[in-house]
């Protein structure tokens, strides 16, 4: 297989861009490309997402939407571009000191511990907090965001349902108390209606408590019904940025592709 392309900013630290502005966007990300030796899988992308916002990013498979989120959480070297993150450049920065930064990662399978309950699951998530109560209200904010997930919560995760087990990964995400989450496919095998619903908790996060999202979704709809924007990948490039109630209305997106 052909080398890495040398990577960008790699185990540098952050270092402050232009001073940001209240209205700048929490994350900027300016030409980006990640490749897989010489194959380039996110080409020449950037994309903006505000603060409290959720972001769709879409299109088929292959084209490059998992790779560009792990790229800007730090799970990918990037070959060219820049990553700034509340005004500081964080271009490759390993992923550890992005969870520090208030990024969070939810990948596409399941991530939970599946021979501890779910607690155990949540308590792992927020391993970092010191403070105990501080923890204890998390997990009680989670529980309130997703009740099932308390009413399982001495249930060995393993043993959960497909829904409940990607309500459990968000929540171990949300136990960090991010500011930036990458959503990889939340819906992934849940019923449309489960579906639904967990985006709802997602938009809702939003609006309430400022998070900021950028999802990854095949059930273009339902993602669009929870996001202000949209970006669409073919082939490692954004071919189209709109506003998600113009993409709602076109209806027949994968003409686009
Ligand atoms: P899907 O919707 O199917 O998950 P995606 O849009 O998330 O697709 P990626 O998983 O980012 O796409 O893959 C983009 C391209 O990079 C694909 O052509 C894929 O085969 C390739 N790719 C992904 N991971 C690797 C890897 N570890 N090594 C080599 N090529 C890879």
């Amino acid at each position: 297989m052909a080398p890495e392309p040398p990577a960008v900013g790699n185990g540098q630290p952050a270092r402050a861009a232009e001073p940001s502005l209240p209205g700048d966007p929490l994350l900027r990300v300016t030409s980006l490309t990640a490749a897989y030796g010489k194959r380039e899988a996110v080409c020449d992308v950037s994309i903006e997402v505000g603060r409290g916002e959720v972001v769709a990013l879409l299109g088929h498979n292959g084209a490059g939407k998992t790779t560009l989120l792990k790229a800007l959480f730090g799970l990918k070297s990037v070959s060219q571009g820049e990553v700034v993150f509340d005004g500081q450049v964080c271009t490759g920065r390993s992923y550890a000191d992005n969870v520090k930064a208030g990024m969070s990662f939810t990948p596409a399978e399941a991530a939970v511990f599946r021979d501890l309950s779910v607690l155990e699951n949540l308590e792992l998530g927020g391993f970092t907090v010191e403070d105990a109560g501080v923890r204890r209200e998390r997990v009680e904010k989670i529980y309130s965001t997703f009740p099932i997930l308390e009413e399982r919560r001495g249930q060995m995760a393993g043993t959960l349902s497909g829904g409940e087990q990607r309500m459990l990964s968000i929540g171990i995400a949300l136990m960090s108390d991010p500011r930036l989450m990458f959503l990889d496919e939340p819906s992934l095998g849940l019923t449309p209606a489960l579906a639904q619903k967990v985006l709802e908790r997602i938009r809702e996060l939003a609006s309430v408590d400022g998070l900021s999202v950028l999802v990854v979704e095949q059930n273009v709809r339902a993602a669009l019904r929870v996001s202000s924007r949209a970006y669409f990948l073919r082939t490692g490039r954004i071919i189209l940025e709109e506003p998600a109630e113009v993409a709602l209305a076109r209806g027949h997106w994968w003409d686009l592709f």
